[in-house]
């Protein structure tokens, strides 16, 4: 497991430590030993694969793509996670991503382990029929350790319905009479995918942090008075505002998180500014968000970057240097687009009260100390985006029952969930001054440990 992932669960580990409900059957000393056992579980990987794929590109040119299939943990069911298909993809990158399922699963009692894939390429570089080989390579090169009760892969960044089409066919061709419809998640409906997976992870993104809002708004002022607690005071800036939202990344999670927002129109929030990989647009009076999906959807995934197209569109909008998002004055930013993007050197700069993490790991260990010291709420990455991972929990099902969900069915279960983990994490973030990803870590952890204590695996 890679810095901080690892850094994190120490500190959730110490907490435990203290903790006498934590594997009561363990005595002060056997505790400390288990503690050790499980560091040493969750700070490495249970495998690391890697291949380098060779591909003979429509152009005549052969090449050698480096690819990634990390297996972190299969204590709590499968190895489940996405391919990431990007130029920046590398070892220690994926096996943090893996990690991060593991403990996401497990927070949000998904029957998962935790695995991630990865290949380094810029998708946008190479043709339809490329990445159509690509997808087939990587299949062939990880076959042995693939499949519904092994590893289930799913969409990622740089992945999509298409990719897990690809991907799933060809897993059925290697392995002919075996059941493969829960080898991939994240297919298009017609292929056996789950209605309302698609936009599931960013409607989660958006719910989670209602629920935030919901919340704080009836008991910030208890937690002001018992405890003087810094998060609490945040709230009540934000109490009866209507609220200014900043949304970073404008692909498969921040558009429908921003849409969602946008939809919902709760207390007059607007979303403010969007951005991609090339622009930020901005405009105080809200963005025609419905617009910018219709305008991304024809622009192969880009949103507008000149005035012309803006006028083209009929969007207002001002056109702002894309990382110009982290830093406008707005009260809540959706970080939905990479990894490692509020860091040291601009979180003194960030203006947000709330951060919702639609990313994996989009703030650094140093900013999520810093912020969180300053009263900034962050909803971490494991409690806000795992409505992707959710359904396709459901769709796995789904493949195995052989019967189908409408898509108000998947809703409602998601939401069932996520409401149910934010509800067990929430109410100890306000009383006990622990930042809230440190109480999803540590109730993920507890999961984990109970699990793996049960199965003797903590001597
Ligand atoms: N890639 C998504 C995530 O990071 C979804 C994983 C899945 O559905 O398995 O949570």
């Amino acid at each position: 497991m890679a810095n901080q992932t690892v850094d994190i669960v120490k500190n959730s580990l110490k907490a435990l430590i203290e903790d006498k409900s934590f594997l009561p059957e363990l005595n002060g000393e056997g505790r400390k030993k288990a503690f050790t056992s499980l560091l040493s579980i969750l700070s490495t990987p249970d495998h690391v694969n890697k291949s380098y794929l060779r591909i003979a590109l429509e152009n005549g040119q052969v090449v050698r793509v480096p690819s990634f299939r990390v297996q972190h943990n299969n204590v709590l069911g499968p190895y489940k996670g996405g391919i990431r298909f990007h130029e920046s993809v590398n070892e220690d990158e994926v096996v943090n991503l893996a990690a991060l399922m593991t403990l996401k699963n497990a927070l949000h009692e998904v029957p998962f382990g935790g695995g991630k894939g990865g290949v380094v390429i810029n998708p946008r570089e190479y043709s339809e029929r490329d990445l159509y080989v690509i997808c087939k390579k990587y299949v062939q090169y990880f076959s042995d350790i693939l499949g519904p009760d092994k590893d289930i892969p799913a969409p990622d960044v740089g992945t999509g319905e298409r990719e897990m089409d690809w991907m799933m066919a060809e897993y059925k061709s290697i392995r002919p009479g075996e059941s493969y419809r829960g080898s991939f998640t994240g297919k298009s409906v017609i292929n056996g995918g789950s209605l309302g997976r698609r936009e599931a992870t960013g409607k989660g993104v958006y719910y989670t942090f209602r629920y935030l809002l919901y919340d704080f708004m009836r008991t910030q002022e208890k937690w002001l008075t018992d405890r003087n607690n810094i998060f609490a005071k945040t709230a009540l800036s934000l109490k009866d505002k209507s609220l200014k939202l900043a949304v970073q990344g404008f692909g498969n999670v921040g558009s429908v998180a921003a849409l969602s927002a946008y939809q919902c129109n709760h207390l007059n929030n607007k979303v403010v500014a969007v951005s991609d990989r090339n622009v930020t647009l901005y405009n105080s009076d809200g963005l025609d968000i419905p617009g910018l999906v219709s305008f991304v959807a024809n622009n192969k995934g880009d949103l507008p970057t000149s005035e012309e197209q803006l006028l083209d569109a009929d969007i207002k909008a001002t056109i702002l240097s894309r990382e110009e998002i982290l830093t406008l004055e707005v009260d809540v930013l959706f970080l939905a687009a990479l990894e490692n993007q509020v860091h040291q050197e601009n979180m003194k700069e960030i203006q947000a009260k709330i951060i919702v993490e639609g990313a994996n790991a989009p703030v650094t260990t140093d900013a999520d100390r810093y912020l969180s010291e300053k009263g900034i709420i962050i909803i971490p990455d494991i409690l806000a985006n795992a409505g992707g991972v959710i359904v396709s929990y459901l769709e796995w099902l789904q493949g195995r029952e052989t019967q189908f969900y409408s898509e108000e069915q998947v809703f409602k279960k998601q939401f069932e969930k996520m409401k149910h983990t934010f509800d067990s994490v929430y109410p100890q973030f306000f009383g006990d001054d622990f930042p809230l990803r440190a109480n999803c870590y540590i109730h993920a952890v507890m999961k984990l440990s109970t699990i793996l204590y049960r199965q003797g695996k903590l001597y």
